[in-house]
């Protein structure tokens, strides 16, 4: 008796972390392999102190169709040798979908984590994933109430919806370091505590043409010449971008170092000035941190931090860069102001009330005894 927790990027590992440390034993996580790397997976797993995943062939720098064919293969033969009682996925990826399609394939029941996001983009493969996944599952866990009304809005029926919050709250709780460790990390990057810019990019959008990357390096760069630090861990996608457009004069000025870890990351992203960032999660860890966010993006599906004022939503081009110049020259009383702010993804608590809702699905009489 499992409950089979598909996951494929990093992402997937830090949102469903608590999840699976409140499912235990039950929990059976089954890894794509669409992100696997040392950098990208393997760390995450031990630092989120996850167990070993049942490791699929990987399926990552295939076409999209390849991978979500190559996983949904993979996964209904995994599920039909040992059936869970409910499969649960996270997100918008290849992993999601295809996780979502075998479970349906095979009558299991889906649980959808982050369900309900849209950034009505159709250019994004994500937008795809997140609607088709919402429309077969079975419970929708929505962060926030916006995300729920947005599945209403699509006629999905109302028991299928419940309001859960964003695991992201404990899982930044949980993994921030202390305020000593945070301070040696600060000091290994030479770094002072409200003074510096924490920058990552990767969103095709912004790495699949020489201009939108060469616009927002172009703009960090200057940020760095106007004496601002800027540190960038490199995303894998876009150092091979930066390198095949032949952008690296623009990295000069920037503090550029691998992909992060977790806590490293949350530890220097709470002491930055300024994130800029084209990740859907930093969008929400912004808010826990109390940090200010550039989202540089056409459109994003996490309208919350907008709205509550951690974020704005910028095109890659100079905007960033003026954008930036103001918020770090009013950064004190910006900061102040965050602080003070809650963030609108909840209360810390939605992996006990997924794992619950989860258990009720699974083995509904032994929820309702
Ligand atoms: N992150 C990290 N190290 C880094 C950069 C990001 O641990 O060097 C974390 C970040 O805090 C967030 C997650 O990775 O939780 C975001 O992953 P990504 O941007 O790849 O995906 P997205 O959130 O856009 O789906």
């Amino acid at each position: 008796q499992s409950v089979a927790v598909v996951l494929g990027t990093r992402p997937e590992l830090v949102k469903l972390a608590p999840l699976i440390h409140e499912l235990g034993p039950a929990a059976r996580l089954v890894h794509t392999g669409q992100h696997w790397d040392e950098a990208m997976s393997g760390r995450f797993l031990r630092e989120l102190d996850l167990p070993e995943p049942e490791l699929l062939t990987g399926v990552g720098g295939r076409p999209r169709a390849g991978q979500i064919a190559a996983s949904l293969g993979q996964l209904d033969t995994a599920f039909d040798t040992d059936r869970p009682t409910a499969v649960i996925v996270q997100g918008d990826t290849n992993a999601t979908l295809a996780g979502a399609l075998a479970a349906n394939a095979r009558g299991i029941p889906l649980v959808h984590v982050e369900a309900g996001l849209r950034s009505h983009d159709r250019a994004m493969p994500e937008e795809h994933n997140r609607v088709m996944v919402d429309h077969i599952a079975d419970l929708l866990c929505a962060a926030t109430p916006a995300n729920a009304a947005n599945l209403r809005a699509e006629r999905i029926p109302d028991r299928r919806i419940s309001v859960t919050g964003n695991t992201v709250v404990e899982v930044v709780r949980r993994q921030l370091p202390s305020a000593r460790r945070r301070h040696a990390l600060l000091s290994r990057y030479a770094l002072t505590p409200d003074r510096y810019v924490l920058a990552t990019v990767h969103r095709p959008e912004n790495t699949d043409t020489a201009d939108a990357l060469g616009a927002v390096l172009g703009e960090l760069d200057r940020i760095a010449r106007a004496g601002t630090a800027v540190l960038l861990p490199l995303h894998p996608r876009t150092r091979a971008a930066v390198e095949r457009y032949a952008l690296t004069a623009l990295l000069e000025r920037l503090q550029v170092v691998e992909p992060l870890g977790y806590a490293d990351f949350l530890g220097l992203a709470r002491h930055a000035a300024l994130l800029v960032s084209d990740s859907g999660g930093v969008q929400e860890e912004c808010t826990v941190l109390g940090r200010p966010l550039l989202v540089v993006r056409r459109s994003t599906e996490r309208p919350e931090a907008v709205d509550a004022g951690f974020a704005a939503l910028v095109s890659p081009g100079p905007e960033l860069g003026l954008l930036a110049a103001d918020w770090l020259a009013d950064r004190d009383a910006r900061l102040a102001r965050l602080a003070a702010t809650p963030s609108p993804y909840g209360d810390g608590h939605a992996s006990e009330r997924i794992a619950r809702l989860t258990a009720a699905l699974a083995v509904p009489e032994l929820a309702a005894a």
